[in-house]
C-alpha cells in the first residue's frame, strides 16, 4: 500500500506537471499551432448573446427525431443480437443495398451494395481515403478555397496540398492542367483531385457540367483519381444539380463520398465511400477501427424503408431555401453597400465578399462585439491568404426568426469598422 503510494506520488509530481505538447508527434504540433477555426475572436466581449451564422449543421426544428425514435425502437427489439456485436466489413449490408437503390433511381447509374463502404461520417470517409492511399510528400490537388476539416486532414498526412481557384461555376479547370502539367514536369506523384463540386463548403458553387466533363477529360489524360465530395448533392433549393461525377464516368475513376449529417443529423455519424467495387474493397485493408455504430447503422436503414427520407429532404430543402432568402434580403437591406455575394442554388453556405476596403478580421472580430459570429474566409485557402476578403456565412442552424436581427447587426459591426470605430485588435 505504502509502496503504491509512493508510486502514485511519483506519478502524479511527473504527469501534472508536464508540457503535453512534448508527448505529440511533429503533425499534432503543428495542428495544435492553430487557433480552432471555430473558436471566437480572443478579447472581444459580445454586448448580446451571440446569434450564429457560423455552424454547419441542420436545422435544430426540423430533426426527425420522432421517426428516428421509432425506428430505433423497432432495432433494439429485434430479436437476436445483430445490432450488438462487431460490424466489420464494409458496414450494414441492408443500409448499403439502399444506398445503391438510391444512386441508381437518382443519379442515373446502376449500381450495387459493393459499391459502397460505410463510414464514420464523410469525414471519417474521407480521412479512411486518404490514409489507404497518401504517403507524406504526395500531392493533393484540391479547391482553393475548400472545406477546412478536410484541409487539416491532409496536413495530418503530410500531403503535399496544391490548389487551383475557382469562379461561380467551381474549379477552373484550364487552371487545373496547366498546374498537373507544371507538377508531373517536376517529377510530383498527383494522388487524387479533391472536390466538392456541388454546393460547395464554402462558396456554395456548383461545377458546370461542361466542367464536369472537362475535369474527367483531365483525369483520364494524367490518370489521376477524383475525389467528389457530395456532402451537400441533395440539398438543392429548385431544380437538380448538374449529374454527379461518378455518374458521367460511369463510376471509373471516380471515389464519391457522401453522408447523412447534412439531409438528416450530424450527430449520426453515417457517411459512405461510393466506387467501383475493385477500388471500394481496398479501403477496408486501413480500418482498425472495430467497425461502425451498428444501431445507428440500421436506425437509419430502418428509416429510410420506413419512406421517410424523401419527404423529409422536400422539407429540409424548403427550410433551406426560405433561410438563405430571408438571409440574402437581409443582408442586402442592412449591409448591402458592404457585401457581395451570388446567392447559392442549394447547401448550406453564403460566400460573402466584402466590399469598401472593409478586412475580414476587422469586421469579425466587431461583429464578434455586436453579436454576430461567421466564419473568416482565410480558414478556407489552403495557402491561408485570401485574396479578397471573404466571409462564410451558414444559414441552415440559425433560427429563421434570428436571421433579420444577424444582419442588422452585422450591417452595424460594418458600418463600425468603416468609420474606423471596430473592436480594437
Ligand atoms: N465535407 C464537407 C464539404 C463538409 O462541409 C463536412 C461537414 N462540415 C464534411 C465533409 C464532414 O461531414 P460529416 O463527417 O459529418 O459527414
Amino acid at each position: 500500500m505504502e509502496e503504491l503510494k509512493k508510486i502514485q506520488q511519483k506519478l502524479s509530481s511527473h504527469w501534472s506537471q508536464i508540457d503535453t505538447a512534448t508527448l505529440v508527434n511533429d503533425v499534432t504540433r503543428s495542428l495544435m499551432q492553430d487557433r480552432g477555426d471555430w473558436d471566437p475572436p480572443v478579447g472581444v466581449e459580445p454586448k448580446l448573446k451571440t446569434i450564429p451564422l457560423s455552424i454547419g449543421i441542420p436545422d435544430t426544428e426540423s430533426l426527425p427525431k420522432e421517426a428516428l425514435r421509432q425506428s430505433a425502437n423497432r432495432i433494439f427489439s429485434r430479436p437476436g443480437e445483430a445490432a450488438f456485436v462487431y460490424g466489420f466489413g464494409m458496414g450494414y449490408r441492408r443500409l448499403r443495398a439502399q444506398l445503391a437503390e438510391m444512386y441508381s433511381n437518382e443519379r442515373g447509374m446502376q449500381v450495387t451494395d459493393d459499391w459502397f463502404q460505410l463510414c464514420n461520417g464523410s469525414s471519417g470517409a474521407i480521412d479512411l481515403i486518404g490514409r489507404t492511399l497518401v504517403q507524406p510528400g504526395d500531392v493533393i490537388i484540391s479547391e482553393s478555397p475548400t472545406y477546412m476539416g478536410t484541409l487539416r486532414n491532409f496536413r495530418a498526412l503530410q500531403a503535399d496540398v496544391q490548389s487551383v481557384p475557382m469562379d461561380q461555376d467551381g474549379l477552373i479547370t484550364s487552371e487545373l492542367e496547366t498546374l498537373i502539367k507544371r507538377l508531373l514536369e517536376n517529377g510530383k506523384q498527383i494522388k487524387f483531385i479533391y472536390t466538392i463540386s456541388t454546393f460547395q463548403n464554402p462558396t456554395g458553387a456548383t461545377l458546370a457540367t461542361d466542367r464536369r466533363i472537362e475535369l474527367l477529360r483531365i483525369a483520364a489524360k494524367y490518370k489521376i483519381l477524383i475525389l467528389d465530395d457530395d456532402a451537400y448533392g441533395s440539398l438543392y433549393f429548385e431544380s437538380k444539380p448538374p449529374p454527379p461525377l461518378s455518374a458521367l464516368s460511369a463510376g471509373h475513376g471516380v471515389l464519391t463520398v457522401g453522408t447523412f449529417s447534412k439531409i438528416l443529423a450530424t450527430g449520426l455519424r453515417i457517411g459512405w465511400i461510393h466506387g467501383t467495387p475493385d477500388l471500394v474493397a481496398l479501403f477496408g485493408k486501413m480500418r482498425f477501427a472495430m467497425g461502425l455504430n451498428q444501431q445507428m447503422a440500421r436506425t437509419v436503414s430502418d428509416y429510410i424503408a420506413a419512406g421517410n427520407l424523401n419527404s423529409h429532404a422536400d422539407s429540409v430543402r424548403s427550410i433551406y431555401r426560405n433561410k438563405m432568402e430571408t438571409l440574402a434580403d437581409a443582408l442586402t437591406q442592412h449591409a448591402g453597400e458592404f457585401v457581395q455575394f451570388t446567392r447559392p442554388k442549394g447547401g448550406f453556405y453564403l460566400w460573402v465578399n466584402l466590399t469598401n476596403s472593409l478586412r475580414t478580421q476587422d469586421v469579425w472580430r466587431t461583429a464578434a462585439e455586436e453579436g454576430v459570429a461567421f466564419t473568416r474566409g482565410v480558414n478556407f485557402y489552403p495557402s491561408r491568404v485570401d485574396p479578397d476578403e471573404h466571409i462564410r456565412i451558414a444559414f441552415p442552424w440559425t433560427r429563421l426568426d434570428e436571421i433579420e436581427e444577424a444582419a442588422i447587426r452585422f450591417g452595424r459591426a460594418c458600418r463600425r469598422v468603416a468609420a474606423g470605430d471596430g473592436a480594437s485588435d
